[in-house]
């Protein structure tokens, strides 16, 4: 199978009507639907598959819109559930039955469609590594893109919470800039992996109403990032209990992806303890505390691991042993996703998502 051929999917607009063309070609029950609209009113589609009884699994990808790596792993793992494809070639025969005799699996493959919109203006391969450089200047300009208007408003000793900017801030933006927010944002300027306190964004207030619908007794959220990919505990509240159930999947995701071939991370899974504050929640945290303990939050590699960034990660204990991680390709991207995701549902069965 030509893997990026089949699952490197730009065209966002026709997520909804690929998802439905896959569903009706399937022997196997298969919904699509959408959970709500994005800040610039696009519907975000959603597919509900299988009937199993016992378990509500809810994968969800690209909160950021650009990190889409999660959401090509969804589509091939749509592919695998409902025909059976295998992606990585390996025979996986009678495994989606086993899995859908169990579960009734629900995926949110590309929560942030405005976002993922603007960044193929910018970038149409939808991928960094065909736009940015790897100098200081080119990372700089990469984290610009990303993270404005944050840099803007700070040269201006203003303060922007981070879960987003105000609209007063955005406007400011706009005079200046002429542009929308970075990448890291939806059109309206708020970071929806931050929201979950504030609920200022319907893409967040979207999910949260289908999280308390659906009631998922396990949820894994997939993003991007430049590191090699990687998996965490994320929750740090967490009992000991819980935390050690959220590294099981996470060493187990990770044990499977290395049997797989695909590069990652050689550090252990280890939690997620960035940016903890008391104005905002993360996703991971506002599902433990209100969906399910079982969360797990994973990052696939953009596969842009600039020299600066190489070089700022030899000098941190968390990252120095990942200095030498290779160029990760599209399509080994796209594996690692499916694998995690695969990984995530064939544990889950046999633990009983515990
Ligand atoms: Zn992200």
């Amino acid at each position: 199978m030509d893997v990026e051929k089949s699952y490197w999917f730009t065209q966002f607009e026709e997520l909804g009507d690929w998802l439905a063309e896959r569903a009706s070609r399937s022997r196997r029950p298969a919904r699509v639907f959408t959970i709500g609209k994005t800040a610039s009113g696009r519907d975000i589609p959603a597919i509900e598959i299988g009937d199993g009884p016992m378990h509500r699994p809810v994968i969800i990808a690209a909160q950021h819109g650009t990190e889409l790596a999660g959401t090509n792993g969804c589509l091939a793992a749509i592919d695998t559930l409902l025909h059976d494809q295998s992606p990585t070639d390996e025979n996986i025969t009678g495994w989606a039955d086993k899995i859908l005799k169990a579960c009734t699996v629900r995926f949110v493959p590309l929560v942030n469609i405005d976002c993922a919109i603007r960044f193929r203006q910018h970038v149409p391969t939808c991928d960094y590594s065909d736009a940015y450089g790897t100098g200081e200047e080119e990372w700089e300009r990469y984290a610009g893109d990303y993270n404005e208007p944050r840099y803007f408003l700070e040269k201006q000793g203003i303060q922007t919470p981070r879960y987003g900017f105000t609209p007063e801030q955005m406007e400011q933006w706009r005079r200046h800039s002429g542009r929308g927010p970075g990448f890291r944002y939806n059109d309206r300027g708020d970071d929806l992996y931050f929201d979950y306190k504030t609920f200022r964004a319907p893409e967040t207030q979207a999910i949260r109403d289908f999280l308390k619908q659906v009631a998922p007794n396990a949820v894994l959220e997939l993003h991007n990032h430049e590191h090699p990919s990687r998996v965490f505990a994320p929750v740090v509240g967490t009992t000991t209990e819980h935390g050690l159930m959220q590294l099981a999947y996470g060493e187990e995701m990770m044990t499977r992806l290395f049997e797989r071939g695909l590069p990652g991370s050689k550090h252990s899974v280890r939690t997620y303890t960035y940016y903890t504050s008391d104005d905002y929640l993360q996703f991971p945290e506002y599902v433990y505390q209100h969906v399910t303990p079982m969360i797990v939050f994973a990052e696939i590699t953009t596969g842009y691991l600039n020299d600066y960034l190489r070089k700022a990660m030899h000098d941190d204990p968390m990252n120095r042993r990942d200095i030498d991680c290779p160029t990760v390709t599209r399509p080994q991207r796209i594996l690692t996703s499916w694998s995690w995701i695969h990984t995530f549902l064939d544990l889950g069965v046999a633990r009983n998502f515990q």
